[in-house]
């Protein structure tokens, strides 16, 4: 049983990392980022409001979002815990995670640490890579540095709760994918492969 959060600005390989420390552990990986996405490829309500806001590197409305997170982690496959992967990503939606989560308790609260130099950089080489044909509309420069100017603002204010609570580790997200996943699977200890 492992209720996880992992916090970390754009660009910091938060989402690959989420998938393995999700499989290492056996439990899913909610990335909110993916949902919000798919809402948008599927052209559902949800994503038809949430579409212009993705693009311009701002967030969806807390009570949004927090009704989406409080869907998903009530679903069968997350009682045995789960990787938060996007969520929360401000102050308010801390206390909306909790609210969900009720007794519950999170286990413990990871930051991949990366300066912002690096951040610009790795984001600008997926964009031109083009990540598999698929170059996300929200990697251009202008919404990277409105991305990164919002993680600064308003959720590093969120991670600082967890840091007032005991709850966060800080790891270095500068080296490769198996040197920071190396670390942060030494910190949560006991991956079951
Ligand atoms: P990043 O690459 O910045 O980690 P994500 O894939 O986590 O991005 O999220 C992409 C976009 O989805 C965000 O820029 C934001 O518009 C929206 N989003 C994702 N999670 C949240 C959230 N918890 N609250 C508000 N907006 C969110």
């Amino acid at each position: 049983m492992m209720r996880i959060v992992l916090f970390g600005p754009p660009g910091a390989g938060k989402g690959t990392q989420a998938q393995r420390i999700a499989a290492a552990y056996g439990i899913p990986h909610i990335s909110t980022g993916d949902m919000l996405r798919q809402a948008v490829a599927a052209k559902s309500e949800l994503g038809r409001q949430v579409e212009e806001i993705l693009e311009r590197g701002h967030l969806v409305p807390d009570e949004m979002i927090g009704r989406v997170i409080a869907e998903r982690i009530a679903e069968p496959d997350a009682a045995a815990g789960f990787l938060l992967d996007g969520f929360p990503r401000t102050v308010p939606q801390v206390a909306i995670l909790q609210r969900a989560l009720g007794e519950k308790r999170l286990d413990r609260v990871v930051m991949l640490v990366v300066p912002d130099a690096v951040v610009e950089a790795r984001i600008l080489g997926r964009a031109q890579a083009g990540e598999g044909g698929a170059v996300r509309a929200d990697d251009r420069i202008e919404t990277i540095r409105e991305r990164l100017r919002v993680y600064r603002e308003q959720t590093e204010p969120g991670a600082q709760v967890y840091r007032e609570q005991g709850l966060l580790a800080e790891v270095d997200g500068t080296g490769n994918i198996d040197q920071v996943f190396g670390l942060v699977a030494g910190l949560l200890g006991g991956a079951r492969a």
